[in-house]
């Protein structure tokens, strides 16, 4: 992740996405046993059952897919559920399983019934998706030994294992690889209430004392991510710290989440930039992503995966075959009178 002192390029405070900022905290915060793991209720259900029923077989929990936004929990999730089998979990990412031979060594490294994480799982190559292929399904591996015509090929038998793959955009993953998942979870955005206790349990593990209120202020502009609520308790901190006796109140984290320039809502100066764009520059829309994204200088990608889940959510955009529309509610928001034409909201002058 890069970090820079540069502000114009210094992560959101509020990016769902793991930066330097959040460090070996991260780790410290997570929990470590399903019980711990705050929401998510029918996820945790489902995979409770699973988990007990291989234990019960002694054989290998099938292969997980998890899904969702980034920050919900995913990366935590994988470990707990290693634990809970009680086998060892190794962690890698599709973009750093460069080679087929990468991911060979990786899968013969493992011990019975062990678990390999692969975050970002859309982003193998299709030479390594292919090794992976009979790996999941028969547990064998195909290695081509040698060049040209003496070349061939040598199965080799694989421990038993679990694969937990985990990716932002499911809808990337090819057909095949998809398909050989057991096990496919979606991840919810979190309601106010679970990020309260996200931040309460944060907070009394980094010794913060914060009130209900103080921890219901954070929650409430957390964009439903575990990681942005994480993070805002760290910046709340500093203010309570400076500015007050240390303890996080509503006052103080109204105060400090103000500076930061994080609303009521959650929403940053990039979202109220992007409705803004919709509403004044394209009449409410609809507006397609690229040309939105232009007129913003921000990335498609970084308006479909951070934005958007979470406006979406809020029901202040909606999305039609020809584009974003602003919603009457996110007219309102930013103190705009809200004409339906039928055709998504126009601003009156
Ligand atoms: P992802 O892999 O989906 O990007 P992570 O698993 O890295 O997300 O989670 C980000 C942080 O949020 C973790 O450090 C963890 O402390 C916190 N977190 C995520 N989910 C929960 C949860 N259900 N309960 C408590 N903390 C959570």
């Amino acid at each position: 992740m890069i970090q820079t002192d540069d502000m114009e390029f210094a992560p959101r405070v509020i990016s769902p996405e793991s930066t330097a900022e959040d460090g070996d905290g991260e780790i410290t915060l997570r929990p470590q046993t399903l019980h711990e793991y705050i929401g998510q209720e029918r996820v945790k259900e489902n995979l409770a059952i699973y988990i007990k029923a291989s234990k019960l077989r002694g054989e290998p929990l099938d292969h997980v897919l998890l899904y969702g936004p980034p920050g919900l929990g995913k990366t935590t999730l994988s470990a707990i559920i290693a634990h809970e089998l009680g086998v060892n979990l190794r962690v890698t990412t599709g973009p750093a399983i460069e080679k087929p031979g990468d991911l060979v060594s990786l899968l013969t490294s493992l011990s019975d019934n062990d678990v390999l994480f692969i975050d970002e799982i859309h982003r193998l190559s299709r030479a390594v998706e292919e090794i992976l292929y009979p790996a999941l399904e028969d547990r064998v591996i195909d290695i081509i030994i040698g060049k040209g015509p003496s070349a061939r090929s040598i199965r080799m038998d694989l421990k038993p294992f679990t694969l937990i793959g985990a990716t932002t955009r499911a809808g990337q993953l090819s057909a095949p690889l998809r398909d050989r998942f057991g096990v496919v979870q979606r991840l919810e955005l979190y309601n106010k209430k679970q990020l309260t206790d996200i931040v309460r349990r944060s907070a009394m593990i980094l010794d913060i004392p914060c009130t209900a209120d103080g921890a219901g202020e954070i929650a409430g502009r957390a964009r439903g991510t575990p990681r942005i609520a994480n993070r805002l308790l760290k910046r709340v901190r500093d203010f309570a710290d400076v500015m007050g006796d240390g303890k996080i109140t509503q006052e103080i984290a109204d105060m400090a989440l103000g500076r930061l320039e994080i609303d009521r809502l959650g929403l940053d100066s990039l979202d109220r930039r992007m409705l803004e764009m919709i509403i004044k520059g394209y009449g409410g829309g609809p507006v397609g992503l690229e040309t939105l994204a232009s007129a913003i200088g921000e990335e498609a990608i970084t308006i479909e995966d951070v934005c958007e889940p979470y406006l979406m959510q809020l029901g202040f955009i909606g999305r039609t075959p020809r584009g974003r529309c602003a919603t009457k509610l996110a007219y309102e928001h930013l103190g705009y009178r809200f004409h339906d034409d039928g055709d998504g909201g126009q601003l009156k002058l």
